[in-house]
């Protein structure tokens, strides 16, 4: 668990003994970009054993607090913060969702238009249109079939994982990543679990249909790489390969004028290579990290605010945000550094 996470109970205690509005005003950050993967009432299988989701009725009074402190912004007001042309004194927040869940669609979507809210999503090419599953949905799927079915686990086999006991292939299968996410497949097929036919029958990500009619309703679209590996843990030529197919596809696919980019997972540990390849190319208008509230050097690149917190509302989770941000702050340690 982040230790953000950990914090959050603590520091909104302290947090919330200053107004939203003051710790705003200390802190001088009045442009905040919130962000979410999925609302629903109706958690799915392979989001479950993932983040702390949202129900409509958390995620509308998460908006209400929101709507009460800031201004709801479009994409447009923060290209126009990249150039330092924001005018208005109000602050704002731009709100944005990973990794086009069919939610985004059916729920969220409808919401944001009733209460007039603008948001940008960040896609994977590979899973649009439901043609491959993030390997992390798949560790959820396959737990969530081990537990209904207790007798496969002896159909596992041993070179592939080594615990025989149950809760150990659990947390096993809790930990394999992108570079072993091979290994899901060849344990799904020993226990007769079919991916794709999952991919069928629930349709977890949104198709291209859908896009196309949420962009004709305003919302925006960005790219969120090809499969979301961790990047950190993968070459710069990876990640500049997997940032640029991502972002080439997603503008010609659906016919954008613009190139925005959210790193999958996080950008804890990206270069400053990296950065220095894109603000050469002009590749990329604006592009977003997932760290909280925190300053950035690097221009057009924004930190976004995690609201999927367990058991936390947004005044919740913004009062300890901004209060850390405060604290940090007076040892000089809010701003992200980056290695070369
Ligand atoms: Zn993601």
């Amino acid at each position: 668990m982040h230790i953000r996470n950990i914090l959050h109970p603590t520091m909104s205690q302290v947090g919330k003994l200053f107004s939203m509005d003051r710790l705003i005003s200390l802190s001088g950050r009045d442009i905040i970009f919130p962000f979410y993967h999925i609302v629903t009432d109706e958690i799915p299988i392979h989001a479950k054993h993932r983040y702390g989701i949202k129900s409509v009725k958390d995620f509308e009074s998460d908006l209400e607090f929101l709507l009460k402190h800031f201004k709801a912004l479009d994409l447009n007001d923060v290209l126009s913060l990249k150039r330092n042309k924001l005018s208005g004194k109000k602050p704002g927040f731009f709100l944005t969702f990973d990794d086009g869940l069919s939610e985004f669609y059916n729920v969220v979507a409808p919401i944001l238009l009733r209460k007039g809210i603008p948001a940008a999503c960040f896609i994977n090419s590979a899973f649009v249109d439901n043609k491959q599953l993030f390997y992390r949905y798949k560790s959820s799927i396959l737990i969530h079939h081990l537990k209904e079915n207790k007798n496969l686990i002896h159909l596992i086999d041993k070179n592939t994982i080594a615990e025989k006991s149950h809760e150990n292939i659990i947390k096993q299968i809790l930990t394999i990543d992108y570079s072993e996410r091979h290994v899901l497949e060849k344990i799904a097929t020993s226990v007769d679990l079919d991916f794709n036919k999952y991919l069928e029958t629930q349709k977890p990500y949104m198709d291209a249909v859908q896009i196309s009619s949420l962009i004709n309703q305003g919302f925006y679209f960005g790219a969120h790489s090809i499969d979301h590996p961790l990047y950190s843990k993968i070459t710069l030529k990876e990640q500049i390969f997997q940032t640029e197919t991502s972002l080439a596809w997603v503008k010609k696919q659906f016919n954008q004028n613009f190139s925005l980019f959210a790193f999958p997972f996080t950008d804890h540990g990206v270069s400053k290579s990296y950065f220095d390849h894109f603000s050469e190319n002009k590749v990329v208008d604006l592009s977003f990290g997932s760290a909280g509230i925190k300053k950035e050097k690097i221009m057009g690149h924004y930190q976004r605010i995690p609201m999927e917190v367990p058991g936390n509302n947004a005044e919740n989770i913004l009062s300890s945000e901004y209060f850390y941000y405060l604290l940090k702050s007076f040892v000089g340690k809010n701003r992200i550094r980056r290695h070369d």
